[in-house]
């Protein structure tokens, strides 16, 4: 009998509780530091931004939090998610290792960021937010978190960097869809906007900017919280619903993989694969954590673990992560969600820690891994896990050298579906690499706060 291709759960078994990794680390986490004072920030210092719930489990150093019931009830639109072996890239390959994938592009939103989106809705909804402000980029996060408002009653007011705006149209269609409010950042509706315009009336934006714009949105208005997408330690605590299931699909499987390996721009999607088995690892399996990056923003494989604002102006409290500088500009590869300057601070700390590896790639040869993987498993990867991809691929081809029949567990954590210009650029042999030059690194580095 051929093998299994893929391995499914029940509705009820989608886990009922987080984990939160933090409870498991022998070195606390340094704390976040106010960016007037440069002293601790406490949870006060976030309650104009976060509701209450949010702030204690972004401290928190409980093993497990319940799943609340209505945030379980959306979760079941579209999860448990598949667990995928890659047949038949293996066979294109030659490699003896066992190849697997968790896919979560069958989300509304086409990738794991309803996780976390659904979770913050809910609990804003509770605390009686009437609106959550937020930026996105290329959009993947703004038309996540439309989609959990609209579950909850919330409105959504999503300020898009104008470039993407401009260029993307489809993602907007979808936060709109969704009844999300989507503005062209920068924008005149707030003072950060106005000021970016009076200097440049035609500026594109950028994530920094359109952060500004949203923090000040929240700031002023006592019904309106702000939310992030990534790297907190709550929003990668909320995907670890990916990484436990996976746990019981490996099982089914044939037991724990020999490596987990994820895409890492923020560090969420990495996080929710592969926390849920460090508590395995921690108790002594051989199981290897790989982080894989773009070497447009290496923040992981080249920046500096120290304290750094989370925005370009300096607006947010400073979190003591891998970064390659706040002021930092990547150069525009497709992976949008991976061109961020800073790393989560917990996975920051587990790769200064050793714990997780990490190592970068070129766009280029993400994509010969991604043609290669569609034309074989059929599935249209998003750009950012293509780096993952080619990071498995790599290992089974070391497998193949080696003889060894090693079970490589990686991360599909969105479809490609509205990043078909991407490939495009790919097919027309217009795709330019762009691997960070050590002088760039140094001179973005220099923004790095001395603390
Ligand atoms: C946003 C996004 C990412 C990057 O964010 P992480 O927090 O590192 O996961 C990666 N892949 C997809 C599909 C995304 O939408």
């Amino acid at each position: 009998m051929a093998d299994q291709k893929k391995f499914l759960l029940n509705e009820t078994d989608i886990p009922k509780r987080w984990y939160n990794v933090q409870a498991d680390l022998d070195v606390p986490l340094a704390p976040a530091l106010h960016p007037g004072t440069g002293q601790p920030a406490g949870p006060d210092d976030f309650a104009p931004l976060f509701p209450m719930d949010l702030i204690m489990q972004e401290v928190s150093q409980d093993r497990w939090i319940d799943i609340p019931e209505p945030v379980r009830d959306v979760y079941r639109i579209w999860r448990p998610t598949p667990l995928f072996r890659a047949t038949g890239l293996e066979k294109a390959l030659g490699t003896p290792a066992k190849i697997f994938y968790k896919y979560e592009g069958g989300s509304p939103a086409g990738s794991h960021k309803p996780n976390t989106a659904v979770a913050q809705a809910y609990y804003n909804s509770i605390a009686g937010t009437k609106r959550i402000s937020t930026e996105t980029g290329a959009g993947q996060w703004g038309s996540a978190l439309s989609f959990a408002c609209q579950q909850f009653g919330i409105e959504a007011k999503v300020f898009m960097v104008r470039a993407s705006f401009d260029q993307k149209p489809y993602r907007k269609s979808m936060m709109q869809t969704w009844g999300g409010t989507v503005t062209a950042s920068p924008s005149d509706e707030t003072n950060a906007g106005r000021t970016i315009l009076e200097g440049d009336p035609e500026s594109p934006g950028s994530l920094g900017i359109a952060i500004s714009e949203a923090v000040e949105v929240a700031a002023g208005d006592a019904d309106t919280k702000y939310s992030l997408g990534s790297v907190l330690n709550h929003v990668l605590m909320h995907q670890t619903v990916i990484g436990q299931e996976a746990m019981q699909q490996m099982e089914m499987a044939g037991g724990l993989p020999d490596m987990v390996i994820g895409c890492a721009g923020g560090g969420s999607n990495l996080a929710g694969i592969a926390f849920p088995f460090v508590p395995e690892k921690l108790a002594g399996r051989d199981i290897r954590f790989i982080a894989v990056e773009p070497a447009a923003a290496p923040s992981l494989t080249k920046g500096k673990f120290a304290y750094d604002f989370g925005d370009a102006i300096g607006m947010t409290p400073l979190l003591k992560m891998h970064t390659l500088g706040h002021t930092f500009v990547p150069n525009p590869i497709h992976a949008g969600g991976l061109r961020y300057h800073g790393m989560a601070p917990l996975v920051s700390a587990m790769a200064d820690a050793g714990l997780i590896e990490a190592r970068s790639y070129n766009q280029t040869e993400c994509f010969d891994a991604a043609v290669l993987f569609a034309s074989t498993e059929g599935i249209i990867p998003a750009p950012e896990p293509t780096h993952a991809l080619k990071a498995a691929i790599d290992e089974a081809l070391i497998c193949k050298e080696t003889g060894e029949e090693k079970s490589i567990l990686f991360h599909l954590c969105g479809h490609g579906h509205l990043d078909l210009s991407a490939y495009d650029n790919y097919f027309s042999g217009n795709m330019v690499d762009y691997a960070l030059p050590p002088e760039e690194i140094a001179a973005a580095m220099e923004s790095v706060p001395q603390i």
